[in-house]
């Protein structure tokens, strides 16, 4: 086999900065990406046969472990019968059903191939049901890589935004509003002046630049300004759902969005993201409304048995599990981050919520613009570290880290015994 420098080298030839998705890529870790050829449980094993303790765990849909053994039994199963149709199958129907049925305040679901497709489409049914076109995100959310969304403060007015991409018209920067988390006057301020709002998106557990933990007050806020003034309440779940609960974040706080959009975890693996709602808001979607939206490989039928194997094995002790899992997790971590090395790493803390634990250099914060200047700098000689000593962690200093419920009591013993080594 070719050495990891080499595969790299290749693949740098063949794909644009040797990568098929920017954050696989370690810029800025100042290390080539690893190639890693097999997973299971909490383990993951890379191309010159050395085996990490996973924390990055596919950046979040294996909430079981990798490989789990009845999610693999089914999935052989249905690999059996053949895998796309372009048709009605019962296998989307049983995710569905069991979907629907867990979660209480939606009626209806739509499958799509990925958490970007269901934003997209939940934004476009937001500005088909309101009439309106404007939508307003945070910084610091990331909602995927739609248009729209690629957004980041302007220069200008409170309010304002440009686009964080090259390659994104004018007009469709303009019609998004960007604020930080838990901005009240601002937001009251642009329905006062503004009524072309059609939703608010948020991530009720913003985790993709950090994880800033949001009052429940705030979200509230957020639900009823948006009921006052007939625009939509967008909850991208796409993190927090079905790991912060079966009903996620909204069922944990009990807030309820109009939309609300999934991915990672629904898929267990497989590329499936969704986007669900009140019958009355999905009815807007084509064929019964105007509200265009379609998919080739849309509720693939081995996609659909990978969700519906990962979903049906998280009961309530499942999710009671994975959290016993992540609080022995971050002892470990606090402990040696106190202590290693005299002090070392002891300015670095972990943030935590569910089974989501973020290593920061801060106190707790909400804000994106309150995260440090240096984080990456910091985070930097920490990653080198672990990945030395078999522990991954996603190579980016803004992303979380994800405990499955395979990093059970051994795994946590392993990893302080990896931690401690010399
Ligand atoms: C990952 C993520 C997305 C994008 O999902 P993809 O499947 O990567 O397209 C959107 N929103 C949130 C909150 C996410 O975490």
């Amino acid at each position: 086999m070719q050495t990891q420098t080499e595969m790299f080298n290749r693949s740098k030839q063949l794909v644009p900065g040797g990568v098929h998705s920017p954050v696989r890529s370690f810029k800025g870790m100042n290390e080539t990406p690893i190639f890693f050829k097999e997973a299971s449980g909490a383990y993951i094993t890379d191309t010159d046969n050395k085996k990490y303790i996973d924390f990055c765990m596919s950046f979040g849909p294996l909430i079981l472990g990798h490989k789990n053994k009845t999610v693999q039994k089914e999935l052989e199963k249905a690999l059996d019968k053949g895998w796309s149709y372009g048709a009605c199958e019962p296998y989307s129907l049983d995710l569905a059903t069991f979907i629907t049925n867990n979660i209480s305040f939606i009626d209806q679901i739509r499958f799509v191939n990925s958490g970007t497709e269901a934003v997209m489409t939940a934004l476009r049914l937001a500005r088909g049901v309101t009439g309106k076109n404007k939508i307003i995100k945070f910084n610091g959310c990331y909602h995927g890589h739609v248009d729209s969304m690629l957004i980041k403060a302007g220069s200008g007015l409170a309010g304002t935004a440009e686009a964080s991409s090259k390659g994104i018209s004018d007009s469709v920067a303009k019609e998004t509003l960007i604020f930080e988390l838990g901005e009240i006057e601002g937001i009251k301020e642009a329905f006062k002046n503004n009524n072309d709002i059609a939703a608010i998106i948020i991530e009720p557990l913003p985790a993709n630049n950090g994880l800033l933990i949001q009052d429940e007050s705030y979200l509230n806020f957020l639900r009823e300004i948006t009921k006052e003034n007939d625009t939509l309440l967008i909850f991208d779940e796409v993190i927090s759902g079905f790991r912060m609960g079966m009903e996620g974040m909204s069922g944990l706080l009990g807030i309820t969005p109009d939309i609300v959009t999934y991915g990672k975890v629904i898929g267990g693996g497989l590329p499936v993201g969704a986007l669900a709602a009140k019958k009355n808001i999905m009815e807007h979607l084509a064929p019964t409304g105007e509200v265009y939206q379609a998919g080739t490989l849309s509720a693939n039928p081995l996609a659909m048995v990978g969700g519906y194997s990962t979903l049906s094995q998280m009961t309530h002790e499942a999710y009671l599990k994975i959290e016993d899992n992540t609080r022995k997790i971050i002892n470990i971590f606090s402990q040696w981050l106190e202590n290693y090395n005299h002090g070392q790493f002891s300015h670095i803390k972990i943030i935590s919520k569910g089974s989501l634990f973020w290593f920061t250099p801060t106190q707790e914060i909400k804000r994106a613009c309150d995260i440090p200047q240096n984080l990456t700098e910091s985070f930097k000689p920490l990653f080198s570290l672990l990945v030395g000593k078999g522990i991954y962690l996603a190579p980016n200093a803004y992303e979380v880290g994800f405990v499955s419920l395979a990093h059970d009591e051994e795994v946590s013993k392993d990893l302080e015994k990896r931690l401690w080594s010399k």
